[in-house]
């Protein structure tokens, strides 16, 4: 296939050279959790969102779960309260709300940028709402202010789901110019799965926050609970990044920027070149800095499916983000509400265009093929 929807070694080629060596030194140094490199981390990460502080955890399943217990720890939250997340997430943002007792209260997107639906949310806002899941989804910050204000005025707490946004930045009126994603809401959790825009080479997660209090909880939680050695103040886990993990995610973080903006530039110029009435493009924000995790276009007609095979049989590889929507899962079915017309439309429609390791001339050349299709 010339254009392999993502290979990870495509993405990890041109920094061999530097993970190895990085590799070298921890192995060599005999320190393999919370040493230097994991505290480099949480530095980076801390400038990087714009937080006054970053805990390095071990995924971002668990930087979410974290995040949750922190506030329901803190006394922001508490079992049976209602807390809003958009209904076509990946199902890691819902999760840690049922295991905690909360109550998802699942808000439709607007199907023109696939980002949280500020009106559904209005519209389903009661006064058991304590908390909003928002989710930075496919790289583009999900930060309705007006909305965002409002509820933080109710006291609702905003948690950001960063998994697919890390370096974005909002530039929402009233933030006094732009600001990171992951220092937006009260607390973020970000995710370093090997296919996000910054992958370990395995699994890796992040807690951000300037909240002194929750950051001091987390930190806690992820180290069994413990607020100093062998005092478990709290029923913990063990959450802990590994050094090496650390290491390979500060020599990525510190070419990062060169990624985003190869992502920038091939998602400008599928949106500049691809011309298929078929084909739904998503927008591109003069506002915010979106970092293109995915490039999903929505197919007319109920031919996505058709589409697809087309491209692949034309070298083009693709994927579907996400084909089934949470509320629709096994697990969930139907306990989390029936009623998402926009969300199950999305589902049937969206396609994911090639993005993590292609140029704007491959870009371009996968729109010539997309354009071909009748
Ligand atoms: C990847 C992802 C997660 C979970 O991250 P893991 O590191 O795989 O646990 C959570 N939310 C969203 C939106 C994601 O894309």
């Amino acid at each position: 296939m010339k254009f392999p929807f993502l290979q990870l070694t495509d993405v990890t080629e041109p920094m061999v050279a530097e993970l190895v060596a990085a590799a070298g030194s921890v192995i060599r140094s005999g320190w393999f959790l919370n040493g230097p490199h994991t505290r480099e981390f949480e530095r980076n990460m801390a400038r990087l969102c714009e937080t006054e502080h970053c805990v390095a955890v071990s995924n971002g399943l668990d930087a979410i779960r974290l995040s949750v217990r922190a506030l329901m720890e803190t006394g922001r939250l508490k079992a049976g309260d209602e807390v809003m997340a958009p209904a076509n997430t990946y199902i890691a943002s819902i999760l840690p709300l049922t295991e905690f007792g909360l109550k998802p209260v699942l808000v439709e997107p607007s199907p023109s940028d696939y980002q949280l639906d500020a009106k559904d949310c209005r519209r389903k806002v009661t006064e058991r709402t304590r908390a909003l899941v928002t989710v930075h989804l496919y790289g583009t910050p999900a930060w309705p202010e007006g909305l965002m204000r409002e509820l933080e005025a109710e006291g609702v707490c905003i948690i950001e789901d960063n998994a697919q946004a890390i370096g974005a930045r909002s530039g929402a009126p009233g933030l006094a110019g732009t600001h990171a994603t992951g220092g937006l809401g009260h607390i973020a959790a970000t995710s370093f799965y090997p296919t996000k825009n910054v992958g370990a080479l395995g699994d890796a997660g992040a807690v951000t926050t300037s909240d002194p209090e929750l950051a001091a909880c987390v930190r806690a939680l992820a180290n069994y609970g413990a607020d100093r050695r062998y005092h478990n103040v709290m029923t913990g886990y063990n959450c802990r990044m590994d050094e090496i993990q650390a290491a390979m995610l500060n020599v990525k973080l510190a070419r990062m920027e060169e990624g985003t903006q190869r992502r920038i530039e091939a998602a400008r110029a599928y949106c500049e070149s691809i011309r298929n009435p078929m084909l739904t493009l998503p927008g591109f924000s003069e506002r915010d800095r979106q970092v293109w995790h995915q490039f999903v276009v929505r197919v007319a007609d109920g031919r996505r499916d058709e589409l697809m095979q087309w491209l692949a049989q034309e070298g083009v590889g693709t994927d579907i983000h996400y084909a089934v929507p949470p509320h629709r899962q096994p697990c969930y079915w139907p306990s989390l509400g029936e009623d998402y017309p926009v969300t199950d439309m999305l589902a049937s429609e969206i396609v994911s265009l090639p993005i993590g390791a292609v140029t704007a001339s491959d870009a371009r050349e996968i729109a010539g093929i997309l354009n071909r299709f009748r």
